[in-house]
């Protein structure tokens, strides 16, 4: 495995592959690995000849007071964990690389970022997602990108840049990497401490709940999420956000009559650590 640093290394390495006729696939990361990123490594080499990820803790998707100068990084282990995978490339460039001085543009998805995450973070966070999620296709231009539904929302926007900006390349949306008890894998997990970590089950333990009363036929919206509530409530945990939207375009749903996601976010109150989660509900026929 190599890693590279600047553009131009990427570009060559990339064009060397492309003139063999491999294809090219591209996990983008901020690092700190676990199983779930290493599924979507996995993935990516059972698909591709070329296997490229990226490793940039993106600074234009934190907010103030969030977590980016204390974000886990160790670059050594990542890169163990990525070789292990048998990934071909790890990107790992210095911030003024990706931003030189000057930088200016800023790619901005309206009405899926006003909600969810975008609300409870503000809208700088899906933007610098848009953006270095754009420039990294720009840079690699991978046949296929691959992104995990924990963060179901990034997805949707991820889709819709490409969709809008004609980018040639496939999203592919791999399912959500759990804990034995549950709780999804975060890189933001090692900041839980014991108590913490016990309320931070709760999450899909609410999700759960609320699933499996909507597989049982429950098809009204809030039914659904007073079961996901009760749970989070027994816990002491207190939500940032608990809602039920459509899985296409993120429009609130009184009844789950189609595809919808129920996302849950947790902040700060459990130990140190933000933690969103979701469950897709297949309503649709
Ligand atoms: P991150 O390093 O947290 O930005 O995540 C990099 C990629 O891994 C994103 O596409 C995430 O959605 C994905 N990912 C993070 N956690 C999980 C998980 N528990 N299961 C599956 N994919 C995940």
């Amino acid at each position: 495995m190599k890693i590279l640093r600047t553009i131009g290394d990427v570009r060559d390495a990339v064009r060397a592959a492309r003139a063999q006729g491999h294809r090219v696939g591209l996990v983008p990361t901020m690092g700190a690995f676990h199983d779930g990123h290493l599924a979507l490594m996995r993935h990516a080499r059972a698909h591709n000849e070329l296997v490229v990820v990226s490793l940039f803790v993106n600074p234009t998707q934190f907010g103030q007071g969030e977590d980016l100068s204390s974000y886990p990084r160790d670059e050594a282990r990542d890169a163990a964990l990525a070789e292990q995978q048998g990934v071909d490339i790890l990107f790992a460039p210095e911030p003024a690389e990706i931003y030189p001085d000057g930088f200016a543009t800023s790619i901005h998805v309206s009405g899926l970022t006003d909600v969810l995450d975008g609300a409870a973070r503000g809208p700088h966070h899906f933007d610098g997602v848009a953006t270095v999620v754009t420039k990294l296709l720009g840079i690699v231009r991978p046949d296929t990108a691959y992104f995990g539904q924990k963060d179901a929302q990034q997805v949707l926007v991820v889709r819709r840049v490409v969709r809008d900006l004609n980018l040639d390349v496939r999203i592919e949306a791999l399912p959500t990497v759990r804990e034995a008890d549950g709780l999804a894998m975060s890189s933001r997990n090692v900041y839980l401490d014991a108590d913490a970590r016990r309320q931070a089950a709760a999450l899909n333990g609410a999700l759960s709940a609320a699933s499996d009363l909507f597989a049982s036929g429950e098809r009204d919206a809030e039914a659904i999420l007073a079961a996901a509530r009760r749970v989070l409530a027994d816990a002491d945990v207190t939500p940032e956000y608990l809602e039920l939207r459509s899985a296409t375009d993120l429009r609130t749903l009184d009844r789950v009559d189609e595809d919808a996601l129920l996302a849950v976010a947790v902040a700060a109150r459990v130990g140190a650590a933000r933690l969103i989660d979701n469950h897709l509900l297949k309503g649709a026929g």
